[in-house]
């Protein structure tokens, strides 16, 4: 049997105030426990890892990926592209992510179903990766945000039939295009696009399969529309009004405000590359965004970190910025923290990885430095000295 002690450092459980002094085991693929270092048998056959000057964290999750994406400033020639081309790209991106600490990504949409090829490729060993949760392709409305990958529908009937196609390739979650987006040319942000009898249709199914829904939601009819369609989550969210969270609250909705997508195209600009229709967009949705998440924030919305990664200079193993922004906009690290952890368990619904308590999955990483001082270690690769997925090293430096 394999077993692995972490001993010391700080340690973060994905919810509560960091402890010192601790040792984590795991066994095999699970934490067996949390025990007090002074608690540690004096000898036994384990391997021992010792995290003094670190912070143990649980493996970080990021609930809205474009896993198939490079994150290039102009992205139309993607479009153009062979599956094939997008596939092998997700094989590397899928190592990227996992390599940058984090063991679980949540894809929203993906042509052709490419994803849950991806994650097939990794549950068997081809190809390293985190746990993919995937959407197969998303359901948008007949040239809609989206529709150049996406299942395009119109009418309840279709967007039914679009929803249980993702289901029989055997998506985990079904993205549903509620508004308007910046990444497709001549479509609106602020504009509603599906119905809500088209959304509570493919809502209707998922939930039927056990599955959750995830919202593109910027728009503040489209956000009301969705939640009133039924879905579990708002991706992006950026024209929220009061009475939007206050629907959120009231049905726990929660959000998923991926504010790094806009803040690398207003960076950027047309000066590094990206589509003068995308920059006109992202500036025009940027400082909505950020106050929607922060009045989100002060009302005690359930608010997930997801990143969007895959947009224009939005790169795959440069999702940690997203924590920055988190807290520049107002959570503390260890709101941040807990957004890419126990919260974005509970919002993919999936209990057994976010957080390090006994009888959860072994997924652990190890970063030099106090995390919870500064979310901006993230964001430096040598200080992630550890990643553990499924009780294995999968990075050490
Ligand atoms: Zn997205």
């Amino acid at each position: 049997m394999s077993k692995l002690i972490i001993k010391g450092g700080l340690f973060f459980d994905g919810k509560n105030s960091p402890q010192e002094g601790l040792a984590l085991i795991l066994e095999e693929n699970m934490v067996q426990d949390v025990v007090p270092v002074g608690n540690l048998p004096t000898e036994n056959d384990a391997t021992i890892i010792d995290a003094a000057g670190c912070t143990v964290l649980p493996g970080l999750i990021d609930c809205h990926v474009h896993i198939t994406s490079a994150g290039d400033a102009d992205s139309s020639g993607e479009r153009l592209e062979p599956d094939t081309a997008l596939a092998l790209r997700g094989a590397n991106n899928a190592r990227i992510l996992l390599e940058s600490g984090f063991t679980t990504v949540r894809n929203m949409g993906s042509r052709n179903q490419i994803d849950i090829q991806i994650k097939r490729a990794i549950e068997s060993g081809y190809i390293v990766g985190p746990r993919l949760i995937t959407s197969g392709m998303c359901i948008c409305m007949t040239g809609g945000h989206g529709w150049m990958g996406g299942r395009e529908v119109d009418g309840a009937d279709e967007a039914r039939k679009g929803a249980r196609e993702q289901l029989r390739a055997g998506a985990e979650v079904i993205k549903i295009m509620a508004t308007g987006g910046v990444m497709t040319p001549g479509v609106e942000p602020g504009s509603a696009q599906l119905t809500i009898e088209e959304m509570r249709a493919a809502v209707e199914e998922a939930h039927k399969a056990g599955r959750k829904t995830a919202t593109h939601a910027q728009g503040t009819t489209g956000i009301k529309n969705a939640i009133r369609a039924g879905l579990d989550s708002i991706e992006h969210g950026i024209f929220l009004d009061d009475e939007a969270i206050e629907m959120m609250l009231e049905r726990n909705v929660a959000l998923v405000p991926t504010l790094v997508a806009p803040h690398h195209i207003v960076k950027g600009g047309v000066e590094a590359g990206v589509p003068a229709y995308a920059v006109t967009k992202a500036n025009y949705v940027y400082k909505s965004h950020i106050e929607s998440f922060k009045k989100a924030l002060k009302a005690g919305v359930t608010i997930a970190f997801g990143t969007d990664c895959g947009t224009p200079l939005n790169r795959p193993g440069a999702n940690a910025l997203e924590f920055q922004l988190m807290v520049e906009a107002g959570m503390t690290p260890l709101q941040a923290l807990t957004a890419a952890t126990s919260t974005a368990a509970q919002v993919c619904d999936r209990p057994n990885v976010g957080s390090l308590a006994k009888g959860k999955l072994a997924d652990v990483v190890i970063v030099q430095g106090d995390v919870l001082a500064d979310v901006t270690l993230l964001q430096d690769k040598t200080n992630i000295k550890y990643v553990i997925k499924d009780g294995k090293v999968a990075v050490s430096r």
